[in-house]
Parts: C-alpha cells; sequence; structure tokens
C-alpha cells in the first residue's frame, strides 16, 4: 500500500466540495484515476432519477478466473455539511479539518481505500473472480444512489462497505430498520386575544400528543425521535397547523411496527381530545439486516483482519447506510471500517495508519475470498 499516495489523493478528494445530488467533481476526479489504472469505469442514470448531477460511478476490474466470486466494493462520494472550503490539517498520524467544517472522511476515506486496493488487485496476480467497485451518490440524504442503483447491471456474491468508523477490524454485520413520519395536525385559527375560545391551537394539539409519546432510546436495539416541528403564524393567532416529523428505527421489525402505532395513537389521541385533525404519512426509510458472524462475508474479512495481526469484531449498527439496500437486494454486505472517527462533527478525523491498514485489510480479504475452494 502507498501510504504517502493514500494520504495525497485524500487531501485533494476532500478539498472537491461534494454535497449530495452535487458529486460531479469529485466524481470525475476519482473517474481519472480509475481511467489510469486501465478501468473503464461509467455512470448509471441514479442522477437522473434523483434530480443530481451525478450518478452512481461504476468500474469493473474484470475476472482472472472465470467462476469465482464477485466482490463489491462501495463507497459514497457526498459528505454532509459544512463542507465547503474544507482546509485538511496533518498533524502526525491524523488529518484533522481546520476546526470550521467536517472532514469528509466519511466516506473519502472509503474511496480512497478502494482506489488503492484496485491499484494494488490490477498489478497483482491472483487468480479471483470481477471486483467491482460502486461509488454511489446521495448516501447522506436517504441513500438515494444505493436505491437507485440499476441492479440488473451490477451483480456480486458479496459487498464490502469502506464506510465504518474506528479502527482496523471492526465490522458492522447488522443495521436496524427504520420508519419516518409526518403529522399534520389541523386545528382552527382564531384571533388570539378577541375570540381564543372559537379557535383550537394545532400547536398544543401537537404538543401533547408528542409529549405522551415514548421516545429516545426505547430498548437496546429501538430508538425513536421527534425531529422537526413548524407550525403558527403570529402570536397573537391560535394556529390551525402545524408539521411534526419524526423517525423510529429497531432491529426487530415488529417493535419498529408497535413504536410507530404507538406515536400515531399517541397524536391521533392528543387531536381528537382538542377537536383537530391529524393526517399521518408514514413510510419505511430502510429495511435493516443481520448477518451472523458465521456467513462467509463475515469469515473472510475475520480471518484477513487476523492474518494481518488486527482482532475482528462484529458489531450492530445503529443507521442506515448503503449496505441496507444492497442487503435488501440479496448481495450480502457488511461495513469495514475506514480509520474515520467523529463522522459528521467539525472535529471529525482520519487516522492515516488506520487507513493504510484498512486497505491492506480489504485486499487481504478479497484474497480470503478468492482462496476458498470452488
Ligand atoms: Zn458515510
Amino acid at each position: 500500500m502507498n501510504r504517502d499516495e493514500m494520504v495525497e489523493r485524500f487531501i485533494q478528494l476532500v478539498q472537491i466540495y461534494s454535497p449530495s445530488k452535487h458529486e460531479r467533481q469529485v466524481a470525475e476526479a476519482v473517474e481519472e484515476t480509475l481511467r489510469g489504472l486501465g478501468l473503464a469505469p461509467y455512470y448509471d442514470a441514479a442522477g437522473a432519477a434523483i434530480d443530481g448531477d451525478c450518478g452512481n460511478l461504476i468500474a469493473k476490474l474484470p475476472a482472472t478466473e472465470p467462476g469465482r466470486p464477485t466482490v463489491m466494493l462501495n463507497a459514497h462520494l457526498d459528505t454532509v455539511e459544512p463542507s465547503r472550503n474544507i482546509r485538511p490539517v496533518i498533524e502526525d498520524d491524523f488529518i484533522r479539518s481546520a476546526g470550521d467544517t467536517i472532514l469528509g472522511a466519511d466516506d473519502k476515506a472509503g474511496v480512497v481505500i478502494i482506489l488503492e486496493v484496485l491499484r494494488a488487485l490490477a498489478a497483482e496476480d491472483l487468480a479471483r473472480g470481477e471486483v467491482v467497485a460502486v461509488f454511489t451518490v446521495a448516501e447522506e440524504i436517504g441513500l438515494l444512489g444505493a436505491q437507485n442503483l440499476d441492479f440488473g447491471q451490477v451483480h456480486a456474491d458479496v459487498a464490502y462497505v469502506m464506510d465504518g468508523g474506528q479502527t482496523t477490524g471492526k465490522m458492522t454485520t447488522a443495521a436496524p430498520y427504520a420508519n419516518r413520519m409526518v403529522y399534520t395536525v389541523r386545528g382552527k385559527a382564531a384571533h388570539a386575544g378577541v375570540c381564543p375560545e372559537q379557535g383550537i391551537n394545532a400547536i398544543v394539539a401537537a404538543s401533547r400528543g408528542i409529549a405522551a409519546m415514548r421516545l429516545g432510546r426505547l430498548d437496546e436495539e429501538t430508538t425513536a425521535n421527534i425531529g422537526l416541528i413548524q407550525g403558527g403564524t403570529a402570536t397573537n393567532i391560535v394556529p390551525d397547523r402545524v408539521v411534526a416529523s419524526g423517525e423510529a428505527r429497531s432491529h426487530d421489525l415488529q417493535k419498529l411496527t408497535e413504536q410507530t402505532e404507538h406515536m400515531a395513537r399517541c397524536m391521533t389521541q392528543a387531536a381528537e381530545q382538542m377537536g383537530a385533525e391529524v393526517e399521518i404519512e408514514q413510510s419505511r426509510s430502510y429495511d435493516g439486516f443481520a448477518i451472523p458472524d458465521s456467513a462467509s462475508i463475515v469469515q473472510w474479512a475475520s480471518a484477513a483482519a487476523q492474518r494481518l495481526g488486527h482482532t475482528p469484531c462484529t458489531e450492530r449498527g445503529g443507521g442506515g447506510s448503503d449496505a441496507n439496500i444492497f442487503n435488501a437486494h440479496g448481495i450480502p454486505a457488511v461495513i469495514l471500517s475506514t480509520g474515520a472517527r467523529d463522522a459528521h462533527t467539525l472535529q471529525e478525523s482520519l487516522c492515516i495508519s488506520e487507513m493504510v491498514q484498512a486497505a491492506r485489510w480489504l485486499l487481504e480479504t478479497i484474497r480470503q475470498v478468492n482462496s476458498t475452494p470452488r
């Protein structure tokens, strides 16, 4: 693994502004690197489907021996805000932002790791199946790129998603199911000073509904939140409309369903008691997954970590990632750590040696996949 080149590439990529749906510029930089490796990268139609300026970027490293498993490598191209004018600072073994933006190690560390592994694979004489690199767009705003990936064109036996935080050897092998909900409470407007008794206060109704809800961490595998509330027009008007939005997540689908119903019931009852009406929209954000430690995809990565002297461990994640979408489409996918820390904060950092180790780990994992007797 070429540490200096990886650092240089990382510094280059994080300085390219790439918010969700505007990944074109960073994708072109990645595309150029892929072409330099002799690959023929292409974009799929996801960009148009989600109204972004760029589709998912896909590059296939052909099999050197037919019949062996196809491995998908995935990282996402978009970053969260604030990410304009990122000024990366190298301090010993860490890269941080200057403090006024995120760093973008989520997930450009993953992008750099995959590029380095492709370079190593292209240069090495390993009997292996096809390796498909999928660089997704708009992950951070609801896994939109992965959801619009053309699974008729992209086949894989397993997928390693390079989008996990912390140290080498750590894998996320389960993620929750998630629902989102929007409650629109309708009351009746009235002058707050002249005739308040003629009004029905939608904000009060929604507040009572929310106050009755069980929220936060509900048990070790279930969480719920109301994260957004908008309503009212003036202090002297009894508000006739308020919109509250929230989410619930659980590794257990039954618990998710019960929590979603519980929240709807709280809101409906509170509205009814005040003569207000409530309209509820609820939908699945993504499906969860749980891959047992005995599964081949985990065994390969564990064996690889051990070979390199790391302690493999699996854990359940609390969030959604592109791995949820791949699993839902029948491609077993786990998330490997990249050496990134404190994603989505101004303190975000990347441990350089762990990024390099992660690339070695991923390369060794691909060797393990291909060492299994056919
Ligand atoms: Zn990410």
